[in-house]
């Protein structure tokens, strides 16, 4: 047994430690800034869809009232029209100006269902807009929570994720450049982040690959670094990582706990 490899694999293992623990509190915080700006989007989309229906509604509005006051200016020519002919001597000339009154009420009776048509239309994109702001609503306060979430996250973190800047870099003072460059290599290359695997159920706990009897029982003698030959990675027996002695215990607690269920 090399007491300095040993010494080396466990400085490895705690820098592995360190560097899992800060990549779970990114993991947690990771969703939270894309699920906000994915609201801000949607936020955004809806509000330019307000916007527009806003503006339709407004220009029917106006269309609304130039046929009311087409509708009064032909009211007026009407009475002007009734005058006219009160005072009219020959059939011809009342005949035109009579004429003239039918085309003048045919005007108003037009402008008028254009009125309603449009008040109809109105009614429909009143009740598209109405749901459009219940949306935007909706989405505005998702958006206050995540964000509150997301603040909150990351003033709890802070303390924490300073302390593992501060523990990783004693960590990584404590090994040589070698290692602390080999480590740094396959962190790096693993999806996972873990470059320091610990052996579990004779398995690379990186990978998953089964590890050899032999080789494992090399790993377990601390003579040098031994690394998966599936995935690269950096292998640490029980003794080193504790995990092989937790798995046990957890079982013993289950089987525990079902005998006393059983009774
Ligand atoms: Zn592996």
């Amino acid at each position: 047994m090399d007491v300095s490899i040993e010494k080396k694999l466990h400085d490895l293992w705690k820098l592995q430690q360190i560097d899992s623990k800060s990549d779970a509190i990114r993991a947690i915080r990771g969703e939270l800034p894309m699920e906000v700006a994915d609201l801000e989007d949607d936020i955004a989309g809806l509000e330019t869809r307000i916007q527009h229906f806003e503006e339709e509604i407004d220009e029917l509005n106006s269309q609304i009232a130039g046929k009311k006051n087409a509708i009064k200016d032909f009211q007026s020519l009407i009475v002007k029209y009734d005058e006219q002919m009160n005072n009219i001597k020959n059939s011809r000339e009342y005949e035109a100006i009579d004429k003239e009154k039918e085309i003048a009420g045919l005007e108003i009776l037009s402008a008028e269902k254009k009125i309603k048509d449009f008040t109809k239309i109105i009614e429909a994109k009143s009740e598209l807009l109405e749901q459009t702001r219940e949306q935007l609503n909706s989405r505005k306060s998702d958006l206050d929570f995540k964000k509150a979430e997301l603040v909150e996250i990351e003033k709890e973190n802070e303390e924490e994720m300073a302390k593992f800047l501060k523990d990783r870099e004693s960590a990584l003072k404590k090994l040589d450049d070698r290692y602390s460059r080999a480590y740094t290599r396959v962190r790096e290359n693993m999806k996972n982040g873990i470059a320091v695997a610990p052996i579990v159920r004779s398995s690379c706990g990186g990978c998953f690959a089964k590890v050899p009897p032999q080789r494992h029982s090399d790993i377990r003698a601390h003579i040098k670094i031994i690394v998966c030959e599936h995935c690269g990675r950096i292998l640490v027996d029980e003794t080193i990582s504790g995990i092989a002695a937790a798995v046990i215990e957890e079982k013993k607690t289950t089987r525990r706990k079902m005998k006393l269920t059983a009774k």
